[in-house]
């Protein structure tokens, strides 16, 4: 019997099954797309070929939002809506945690049980280990075999502590960030980056007690955004209230979002959007394999400990100890006595 991990599928072959809908193909498509091994690589190149005249039709949305924010809860109700409207949804999750410790903020799909369980939703955990920038791509190929599996809205989830939302903005059409009520400190430090980012700002928990707290909440990001300015196009950041629990509010998100992707298409930023996103990943993806097969390398690592010590004692910077490395990978440098 072939289990998902074992990625031993002729690509071909798995790419006529994302594209049947079968549920398995789909599921050992991305599994192989975030292998780490490297032979696994050109496997999920050419699966990503053979799928590529069937992606880029979905609508991209990035959530965003502090660890406790409501970011699951908000996902499952607003998931579930678009599905009651006919949509097909897939959930994707970049966690920056799991790239350090393999451990994860952002937890497993019980989360999202319902929408997990819906025939027209799919929900990926969120990939662990490697490093972030790997997370990311794993999750990009992953929102492109999603898309040619007939998903027609991706969401793509991430915490909201800074590295990963750049990640995401530059892979999704519209960034949305998910606030609390009361949460007027996100807007300093590093947090102001993120709130740059979004295209749609989403006070959400607006129900019982904090409601009127979620409306004062709404009209400091209000006033905020303002003085950050537009986004290009004209389109300068709406801000939403919604409850997840009552679900009052889910259908603005979503007719902002509409509003934002209306903007896109009629003054063909999304065009523009796609094909600078394209070329980042290109070279994103030059620069990860040219680090992996370096890291990868017999003659550099036998002069990795030597290198770093050295780097780290000071004896040499860390501009000649990188000309070592890369030397040593071109195999230009002798090998000491
Ligand atoms: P995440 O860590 O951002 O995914 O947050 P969760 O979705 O797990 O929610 C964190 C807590 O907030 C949970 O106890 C939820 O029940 C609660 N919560 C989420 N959405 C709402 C909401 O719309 N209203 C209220 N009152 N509580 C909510």
């Amino acid at each position: 019997m072939t289990t998902p991990d074992r990625n031993d599928a002729d690509p071909a072959r798995l790419a006529s099954g994302v594209v049947a809908g079968d549920r398995r193909a789909l599921a050992r498509a991305i599994t192989l797309v975030e292998s780490t091994r490297p032979d696994h690589r050109h496997d999920a190149a050419a699966l990503l070929d053979a799928l590529l005249g069937r992606t880029g039709r979905a609508t991209r949305i990035g959530i965003s939002g502090a660890p406790g924010v409501g970011k699951s809860t908000f996902i499952e109700a607003f998931g579930l809506r678009l599905l009651e409207q006919g949509h097909r949804v897939a959930v994707l999750a970049v966690d920056p945690s799991s790239a350090r410790s393999g451990g994860s903020i952002l937890g497993d799909k019980t989360r999202m049980g319902a929408l997990s369980q819906h025939a027209g939703a799919y929900v990926r955990p969120s990939p662990s280990g490697g490093a972030l920038g790997g997370v990311a791509r794993r999750t990009r190929e992953a929102m492109l075999v999603c898309e040619a599996a007939g998903f027609d809205t991706v969401l793509v989830e991430t915490v909201g502590i800074g590295q990963s939302e750049t990640e995401v903005d530059d892979m999704v059409d519209t960034f949305v960030l998910l606030v609390g009520p009361g949460a007027g400190d996100e807007l300093q430090g590093i947090k102001r980056g993120v709130t740059e980012l979004a295209d749609v700002v989403v006070v959400t928990k607006a129900d019982g007690p904090l409601a009127p707290v979620a409306r004062q909440t709404a009209a400091d990001y209000h006033g905020a955004l303002r003085l950050l300015g537009g986004h290009g196009g004209g389109w300068t950041a709406e801000v939403v209230i919604c409850s997840a629990l009552t679900g009052d509010g889910i259908d603005d998100v979503w007719h902002a979002i509409a509003r934002h992707r209306e903007m896109l298409h009629s003054t063909g930023m999304l065009q523009t959007l796609r094909s600078s996103q394209a070329r980042a990943w290109l070279w994103r993806e030059v620069e990860d394999t040219l680090v992996a097969q370096l890291h990868d390398d017999p003659r550099v690592a036998a002069i990795v400990p030597d290198v770093e010590r050295r780097v780290t004692a000071g004896e040499i910077s860390a501009a000649s100890g990188a000309l070592e490395l890369l030397g040593a990978h071109r195999g230009d440098v002798q090998a000491e006595p």
